[in-house]
């Protein structure tokens, strides 16, 4: 394998069922990688046990089997690698680029939320540790899809958090340190994440990791404009019967709804799929009424 092989991922949070909305950045992502001759990845982000929800991870993992998306290797699980974020935190810390950090919510409310510098009295016994943001840091990055994208990463997030006070990692920094650690070379994903992707492109600079290629899918919202997972319309996709939804999602991918006309089995399905998917029709957005109601057809 030469090892600026495409290797794409999804990484979905175990938080409940797979939704129309995930299953699309799923879909999209597996397409972008096999139309390149390349590897395809799950990664299950699980660092999150207030938010986790039982049986979700394999329920996903199920979902995605269900609909032919078949990783190229073995499942990763963040939870299984806490080691590898505590030597990432380490290194931030000894360098003088990451500090402890003891303020509250509250105390941080007079300034947006937005931590620049610790403004709270109160000593806690387990401090969130942040990465040190300089003033004018300006991050961007040219989205396959979305095109530049950049904004001041000191306003927008300020002091960005590595480990919360509850101790939890944040999904920030393990995502920078898996995405690299797995070799990804492109990550697609939901427009809802291109936020958080300056603040991964400052903490790779920072930890001497690459910066991938970056596409974001966007989002599906429904009949009232709210996005897809935040609305009634998110129920869980039908894994028992999955060409139909194949379908719509390829459609709402911008593709050719005739080109998948013949195949009436998944396999068959997602192999002429390969073969007839142009990412040049990718769209950037979807018009509001591309979930209807019953979020079962693609209008
Ligand atoms: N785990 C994140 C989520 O489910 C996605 C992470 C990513 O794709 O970078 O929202």
């Amino acid at each position: 394998m030469s090892s600026n092989r495409y290797r794409g991922r999804f990484a979905p949070s175990p938080t409940g069922p797979l939704h129309l909305g995930s299953l699309l950045a799923a879909f999209g992502s597996w397409l972008l990688a096999r139309h390149a001759g390349g590897h395809w990845l799950v990664r299950i982000e699980d660092l999150d046990p207030p938010r986790e929800v039982a049986g979700a991870a394999a329920a996903q993992l199920a979902t995605l089997a269900a609909f032919g998306l078949h990783p190229d290797a073995p499942v990763q699980y963040q939870s299984r690698r806490h080691a590898h974020y505590r030597a990432a935190l380490d290194r931030l810390l000894a360098e003088g680029s990451a500090f402890p950090c003891h303020c509250s919510r509250s105390d941080l409310a007079g300034q947006q939320g937005l931590h620049r510098r610790c403004v709270g009295g109160r000593q806690r016994p387990h401090p969130a540790i942040r990465l040190r943001v300089a003033d004018g840091a300006l991050v961007g990055f040219d989205d396959a899809l979305q095109g530049r994208f950049e904004h001041r990463v000191d306003r927008v997030a300020g002091d960005v958090v590595l480990l919360r006070a509850d101790g939890c990692w944040a999904y920030q920094l393990a995502v920078v340190v898996d995405d690299a650690a797995q070799g990804i070379t492109d990550v697609v994903r939901g427009a809802d994440l291109i936020d958080s992707t300056p603040r991964q492109i400052l903490l790779q600079r920072a930890l001497g990791l690459p910066t991938p290629r970056y596409l974001h899918l966007p989002l599906l919202r429904d009949a009232d404009g709210n996005k897809l997972s935040k609305s009634l319309a998110a129920r869980p996709v039908d894994a028992r019967d999955p060409v139909p939804t194949l379908r719509w999602l390829w459609s709402a991918l911008g593709q050719e709804a005739a080109a998948l006309d013949g195949p009436a089995q998944v396999p068959e399905l997602l192999q002429q799929a390969v073969s007839a998917f142009h990412p040049a029709r990718l769209r950037r957005t979807l018009p509001d009424t591309a979930v209807s109601r019953d979020a079962g057809r693609f209008t």
